[in-house]
């Protein structure tokens, strides 16, 4: 272990200021990626920055119907709260499936977005990865990529994105708000992954120093009904080989609107823009939902090992699209 400093910061202008100013330095919120990549050596922070004590923790209801989650806000306490439960079950859902109901109590949402890929090479010291060691090489492209993305792949990296929460936020078209030295911004979270192209080192489009003060999920009528199913090795404690986050409206028999998050299948937070496509005024029935996830899936590219993925994320999201119409005709 190589030793690091300790700072507890109370106000966000001092920890920005703390972060930004030294490009050693790391927040620290829960703690549950951020510890286990320091024991690992994976991060190498000389400066830890304790952001617990920041007042940026609360879950309000948005005079637009919306909600804002703190960047703070525990995991188990965004999902139990009776506005997410009620507007946003596909959120209440996707952060209920992730990790463990322990991790959960101190894990924050602000971390669940900035959490590091679970690629077992990443965390792996030796191993070549592009996205730990830039230039090094993807050991997981010619290794055991059986848990590897098939969608927003490229030669140098083909790591899975880990969130499940931020596979529902993406559907939900939520907005993360983020506070630098140079003020503050929002960023819609379609915009809030990056591929890895080129460059997967960088994960995100936030600067070193800028804080998650809050995300903003905004109103949306048709998420009361909203799905989302997780497809795993078993049934807890453990990430998605698939997931879909689905929200759907039927209006007379026909799709009036869908969104789709896609998880366990792609380097980011996917949004299925293809099978929403192809889904648009389509009848609400099986073959529809068929046709749009093959048709999403169709520009996926298999690894040695992770091509069963195809099939189990059209599965997945059929499955998820029918439950979704089942409940949003009242009778899921
Ligand atoms: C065994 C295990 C199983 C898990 N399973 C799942 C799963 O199934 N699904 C899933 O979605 N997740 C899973 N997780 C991941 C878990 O959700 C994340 O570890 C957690 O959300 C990270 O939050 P944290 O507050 O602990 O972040 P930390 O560990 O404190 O920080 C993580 C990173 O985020 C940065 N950071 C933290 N807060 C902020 C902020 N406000 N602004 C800017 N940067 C910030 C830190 O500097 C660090 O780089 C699992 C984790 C473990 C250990």
């Amino acid at each position: 272990m190589r030793p690091f400093s300790y700072t507890r910061v109370s106000d966000p202008a001092t920890a920005v200021e703390e972060v930004a100013s030294d490009p050693d330095s790391a927040f620290l919120a829960g703690g549950t990626t951020e510890v286990d990549l320091i024991r690992i050596g994976v991060a190498r922070p000389r400066r830890v920055v304790d952001i617990n004590a920041l007042p940026i923790s609360r879950i309000e209801e948005a005079p637009d119907g919306g909600v804002r989650l703190g960047g703070l806000a525990r995991m188990s306490d965004v999902a139990a709260h009776p506005v997410v439960r009620e507007r946003y079950p596909v959120l209440t859902r996707a952060l209920e499936s992730g990790a463990s109901p322990q991790l959960r109590n101190m894990a924050t949402m602000g971390g669940n977005m900035m959490q590091r890929v679970r690629c077992s090479y990443f965390r792996d010291g030796d191993a070549a990865c592009n996205k730990r060691a830039p230039g090094s090489g993807c050991a997981a492209i010619g290794g055991v990529n059986r848990g590897h993305a098939v969608l927003g792949t490229s030669e140098h990296c083909i790591a899975v994105h880990p969130s499940d929460a931020a596979v529902a936020l993406t559907a939900l078209e939520a907005v993360v708000r983020l506070r630098g030295p140079d003020g503050e911004r929002s960023v819609p979270v379609g915009d809030f992954f990056l591929p890895p192209g080129d460059t997967p080192e960088r994960e995100h489009p936030v600067e070193h120093g800028e804080l998650i003060t809050a995300i903003d999920v905004p109103p949306v009528p048709a998420a009361r009904t909203s799905v989302y199913l997780k497809v795993r090795d078993r049934e807890s404690y453990e990430f998605a080989l698939a997931s879909a986050a689905v929200v759907l409206r039927v209006q007379d028999g026909a799709v009036a609107e869908a969104r789709i998050g896609l998880g366990g299948v792609a380097t980011t937070p996917w949004r299925a823009h293809r099978a929403e496509e192809a889904l648009a005024g389509a009848p609400a029935e099986g073959a529809s939902y068929e046709l749009a996830a093959v048709r999403e899936m169709r520009e996926a590219v298999p690894r040695s090992m992770n091509a069963y993925k195809i099939e189990l994320a059209e599965r997945t999201m059929v499955r998820a699209l029918r439950t979704a119409a089942a409940r949003a005709e009242g009778v899921g």
